[in-house]
């Protein structure tokens, strides 16, 4: 794609950036068929090649993002399903980066929205509000039907969450086996209230496997959810709160890994290198923290799974994480790995489009959301599975929250499989 941008901006490393993502774009539109938003709304400017022009327009011109800018950059998923199909290897992740902050920057939302989305940009990330807001969320249970369409959905999304079992909490969980490696865990702000037997089970398996694992007090939300809404300086405050942590503990003692088990936050943790490129006292340390990190089922499948046990005969159907799958580009070692432990595993038709979830995306964009969530669940029934398993809580939640399609399956992390099929108990929600 041809672009012109005067060589003042080009001075910006942002705009160089944006400048070479945009013309490795030869605007083919391969990338249209698999972006869920386009297949449901069947317009150019909701596809990926209409957004890459949408910002190409805004940073070129150097001009403020216009309502038409917003509306449809902010029915983009993130989902990067555009970048698995787009054979000139575009980073569509950077550059839509580069266009939300843009309109943070640029575009004045009304009352309202700025109202939701700095409330989602304070609460989220942090474990302790959050909390307390979801004990709140109770009062929404009564109320939810009086609410107008686009806040049900929200509301019936908040009264269905639950806090469940004793949270990790920050300690160094020594292996079972014979210590072979020391390494950090994220234990994620939301998933960390929501469901905290996934950390659990993610502990047990890696002390299993030979594995200590520090969690350390430190180190909190990895900065995704404030990135996604265009919120930078919240965001960066997060990674090099992290980063200055993880740093410290591999200064005391190596750390062979750092492990992530919600895709969401892995694909952005793996991300931190090129975010703080520009920052001399942070880049090779974030670089650092990047190369180090890996989602939990990248690191089984590297090191090995041991002791399968699983004798009940089960089917899984697996819905893969977008950001695993499209950001992280671990496709086939969450099927190898439950095989091996004995499960049957299915995978659903249009395995590659997103459930809907996406970060703040079902809060945000609630119809939508909707919209994809009942493809999603209706291509998982069809499988008839026992069980059906993915990655990221985020997408656990979105497949048990329907407000019209209940889905009657238990519906849990790939992680807590994997641990009771190597020994571990069953996963709780399966009882
Ligand atoms: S597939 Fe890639 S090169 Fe083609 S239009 Fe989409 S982003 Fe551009
Ligand atoms: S990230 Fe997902 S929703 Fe956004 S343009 Fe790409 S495929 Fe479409």
């Amino acid at each position: 794609m041809q672009t012109k941008f005067p060589l003042s901006q080009i001075n910006d490393p942002n705009i160089k950036d944006a400048n070479d993502i945009l013309r490795s774009c030869v605007h083919c539109g391969f990338c249209n068929s698999s972006c869920p938003t386009y297949l449901l709304m069947g317009d150019e400017l909701d596809g990926p090649r209409g957004r890459i022009y949408l910002i190409k327009e805004m940073l070129e011109n150097d001009r403020p993002a216009s309502p038409v800018d917003v509306k449809h950059l902010d029915r983009c998923l993130g989902c990067l399903s555009c970048m698995t199909a787009c054979p000139s290897g575009v980073n569509y992740m950077h550059l839509m980066e580069y266009g939300r902050r843009h309109i943070e920057q640029t575009y004045r939302r009304s009352f309202f929205e700025r109202l939701v989305r700095n409330f989602l940009g304070v609460v989220l990330p942090n474990p302790k509000i959050f909390k307390f807001m979801l004990s709140l969320a109770v009062i929404f249970r009564g109320f939810k039907k009086f609410l107008p369409r686009n806040l049900r959905k929200t509301a019936h999304y908040v009264s269905n969450l639950k806090i469940q079992g004793k949270v990790v909490t920050p300690n160094r969980y020594m292996p079972i086996s014979k210590h072979k490696y020391r390494v950090g865990m994220l234990t994620g702000c939301v998933q960390s209230q929501l469901n905290p037997e996934i950390n659990k089970a993610t502990i047990r398996l890696l002390n299993r496997h030979g594995c200590e694992v520090i969690v350390i007090e430190d180190v909190g939300c990895c900065g995704a959810l404030n990135l996604h809404l265009g919120q930078k300086a919240k965001a960066f405050k997060h990674i090099k709160s992290n980063v200055d942590a993880w740093c410290n503990e591999a200064e005391r003692s190596k750390l062979d890994a750092i492990i992530v088990n919600t895709s969401g936050c892995g694909t952005t943790v793996k991300d931190y290198g090129h975010l703080l490129r520009e920052d001399k006292k942070y880049s090779q340390k974030a670089k650092n923290i990047s190369l180090l990190s890996v989602d939990i089922i990248e690191f089984i499948s590297r090191i090995g799974l041991r002791g399968t046990s699983i004798e009940e005969k089960l089917t899984v159907a697996y819905q893969a994480p977008c950001s695993l799958q499209h950001g992280q580009l671990i496709r086939d070692e969450p099927l190898e790995l439950l095989k091996a432990c004995g499960f049957e595993v299915v995978v659903p038709n249009h395995e590659d489009l997103c459930c809907g979830a996406a970060g703040t995306y079902h809060i945000l964009q609630g119809k939508l959301s909707e919209e994809l969530q009942t493809k999603k669940i209706k291509s998982l029934v069809e499988c008839s599975p026992d069980i059906i398993a993915t990655g990221n809580v985020g997408c656990m939640i979105q497949l048990k929250t329907s407000e019209t399609n209940i889905l009657s399956f238990p519906v849990v992390h790939t992680v807590e499989l994997l641990d009771w099929g190597t020994g571990g108990p069953k996963p709780p929600s399966m009882n």
